[in-house]
């Protein structure tokens, strides 16, 4: 053969200061083009001679990384198939280009996109090399060693040469910007990088020793990659000690996982892994690009938006699909069909490995709960179809800890928890210290009450309220445990409307200032052992403000005051003895005013009725002007004079401040005071 020159097909004037020009994001993934290219020439020879095609022996196979610093070259050679110039000729320098400009122009900031799709692994060299050398003999009987070299013009050289073993040596003279690739470190990170796990052993540098005080390479060569990482194997010839150690390999310092699934599917796409539910921590943090994603092997990223699904991200391990376009931009990604596809195999598969689980070991998977319970709620709030299987096997748990799927609850508490409108209740506590009278009461009254106090369960009864029919979540601090489930046998409250007035104003009075709260007095007739006055939120109003704390949006609702109920029970023997008291030594006095007070209000009335035609008079409207007036004056000493008398009932303060007590409301010189009034009343 005479030395051929010639110019490489492409139909762009010159293509190598558009690579070296564009691809400057991603210089390193040369070596793993190189190397995959090196691995796929090493397979294809293993695959002809287990077919006969190739009969001579195969020798030694691995793949090597080579650096000569003084030469200034980096070396990628096989013992693979090789090529014959004719080989060269077609593989390498008829390039089709089609439509080059328009391509770079839109994936210029994405190395990937290029070098993919127009099987340019070859030509990413000259990102980081002034020249390219490939030195290759082929397997074929009789071929002739070869010797291409291009200096990064479209010229290429092409001749006969010296090569005494079959495959290829590609040498990269790496250009000045790039030194850092002849170092044996950066090499050595980049192949731990993409090749921990080829299919071929991949060697590079020397295995060092500690000698004389420093690390000496040792003449044996170091080996990168473990050719036959767990996922690739069946899940039956892999015990959980297998699974865990390759969690270990790959996450190394994280406590073991909580499960693993092995993804295994060859229709309609090709995907293989192992997808671990690592330990969550308790605080939620969504942590990203934890799973791997692989292509026969060879690594490519940990970026795996829009294949796996959003609230998988929470999963690690590894995923291999030759079927997934992974040279492609992210927003292609998540359009595409086959990703779609292999996005909702991983959703089915994961979610019929947790229901296998939990069928197989209910024990085991109750156990982990706490653990995979922020990530199966997460699931189910993102993920329509993942919601839907999940139902079967998601779990309640109760303040006693014990678990129950969603229908053995709904058969729990079906029998006692409907309220008057065949609304099954769901009684639940976000703080089971906090909020314990109020747990007590409803345990005591028969009913159970869910413990919910992980960091997505506002969101997740807000989701179950609308999957589950005819049921209702209160929390069980939201009302008088009577309430809380409305049943039609409510007892009327006894009081008159004077005595109504007088009570109110007394216990409103005598109320602590407590920041950022309000309270509204109201009487209710509940149990008469039930405690003397509860203080209780409104449902609606608290979820407005724990979604106004995980929302910004939402502030206007998280700046407004708590506002409790404060309830008199008038059905306590201490509210009865406050009652009889006030009866006999308030109402005298507050009587008169009153009647004063009705009287005023009829004379408006009247004044009101004579209007003609709905409009006042002048005289009219100052004539109720004044009578208001002095319905204010009355109401202001009806006030004083409450006030002053309840201050002088221990009772009223007391059973007030218990309330607060029991809400952690009360606080500060409050506290203090309650205790050296307790103190006096022993
Ligand atoms: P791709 O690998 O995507 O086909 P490349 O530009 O990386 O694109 O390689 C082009 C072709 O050159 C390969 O398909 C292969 O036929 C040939 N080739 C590249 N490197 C080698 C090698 N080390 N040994 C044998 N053939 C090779």
């Amino acid at each position: 053969m005479t030395t051929q020159k010639g110019s490489i097909g492409v139909t762009t004037e010159n293509i190598f200061p558009v690579i070296k020009k564009f691809l400057y994001s991603d210089h390193e993934i040369f070596l793993r083009e190189l190397v995959s290219n090196a691995i796929d020439a090493t397979q294809k020879l293993k695959t002809l001679s287990s077919f006969g095609e190739f009969k001579g022996e195969l020798g030694e196979m691995r793949v090597k990384v080579t650096i000569d610093k003084e030469a200034g070259t980096l070396t990628v050679s096989d013992h693979g198939i090789g090529m014959t110039a004719d080989d060269i000729e077609k593989y390498i320098n008829q390039i089709a280009f089609s439509g080059a400009e328009e391509f770079l122009e839109k994936y210029k900031d994405n190395a990937n996109a290029i070098i993919g799709h127009f099987g340019l692994g070859f030509y990413s060299a000259f990102m980081v090399a002034k020249k390219v050398e490939i030195v290759s003999l082929s397997y074929k009987e009789g071929a002739e060693p070869v010797r291409w070299t291009c200096d990064g013009s479209p010229e290429y050289t092409m001749e006969k040469t010296e090569k005494e073993s079959r495959g290829t040596d590609i040498i990269l003279h790496i250009d000045d910007e790039n030194k850092k690739f002849l170092e044996q470190n950066e090499i050595d990170a980049l192949l731990k990088k993409y090749c921990r796990f080829l299919p071929v052993p991949v060697v590079s540098g020397f295995e060092q020793e500690w000698k004389d005080g420093k690390y000496v390479d040792t003449d044996r060569l170091k080996v990168i990659n473990a050719t036959e990482p767990a996922w690739i194997k069946k899940p039956s010839e892999l015990t959980d000690e297998d699974y865990r150690n390759f969690y270990r390999e790959l996450y190394p310092g994280q406590e073991d996982p909580l499960f693993w699934i092995h993804l295994n599917v060859d229709y309609p796409f090709n995907l293989t892994g192992i997808l671990f539910f690592p330990k969550i921590k308790n605080n939620f943090e969504v942590t990203r690009n934890r799973i791997q994603l692989y292509c026969n092997q060879v690594y490519v990223t940990d970026s795996v938006e829009g294949v796996v699904p959003e609230f998988m991200m929470l999963l690690q391990g590894v995923i291999d699909s030759p079927d997934i376009p992974l040279n492609v931009s992210r927003s292609y990604l998540q359009a595409d069909t086959a990703v779609k596809k292999i996005s909702g195999y991983i959703t089915k598969k994961v979610a019929s490995r947790l229901d296998e689980i939990f069928r197989n070991d209910r024990n085991d998977f109750e156990n982990k709960w706490d653990d995979i319970k922020i990530f199966i709620e997460y699931g189910m709030l993102t993920d329509q179809k993942f919601c839907d299987a999940a139902m079967k096997f998601t779990l309640l748990k109760d303040t006693e800890k014990k678990s129950y799927t969603l229908e053995e609850y709904r058969t729990l508490i079906e029998g006692s928890q409907t309220d008057k409108d065949g609304n099954v209740v769901y009684l639940y506590t976000t703080d089971p210290v906090a909020q314990y009278t109020y747990i007590k009461a409803a345990t005591d009254k028969g009913y159970n009450v869910l413990l919910m106090d992980g960091q997505l369960d506002s969101h997740f009864i807000g989701m179950l309220e609308t999957k589950l029919e005819k049921s209702r979540f209160v929390r069980v601090d939201s009302d008088v445990v009577d309430n809380l489930i409305p049943k039609a046998d409510k007892k009327d409250v006894n009081l008159t409307s004077d005595q109504r007035d007088m009570l109110t104003e007394m216990f409103r009075s005598q109320i602590p200032h407590v920041e950022k709260a309000e309270f509204l007095v109201s009487f209710e007739a509940l149990d008469a052992s039930a405690n003397p006055i509860l203080i209780t939120q409104n449902e609606y109003m608290r979820r407005m403000k724990d979604m106004a704390a995980m929302q910004p949006g939402m502030s206007f609702y998280g700046e407004l005051p708590d506002s409790y109920n404060l309830i008199v029970n008038t059905e306590s023997p201490v509210i009865k003895r406050i009652i009889e008291a006030a009866d006999s030594n308030l109402m005298p006095q507050l009587k008169p005013i009153f009647d004063e007070i009705t009287r005023n209000n009829a004379e408006a009335e009247n004044v009101r009725k004579t209007a003609t035609d709905e409009k006042l008079s002048d005289e009219q409207n100052a004539a109720i002007s004044l009578l208001d007036e002095q319905t204010a004056h009355q109401r202001a000493e009806e006030k004083r004079i409450a006030t002053d008398y309840a201050a002088g009932q221990p009772l009223v303060k007391q059973s007030i401040d218990l309330a607060l007590l029991a809400n952690g409301l009360l606080r500060g010189q409050q506290l203090n005071e309650f205790i050296r009034r307790s103190v006096a009343l022993l």
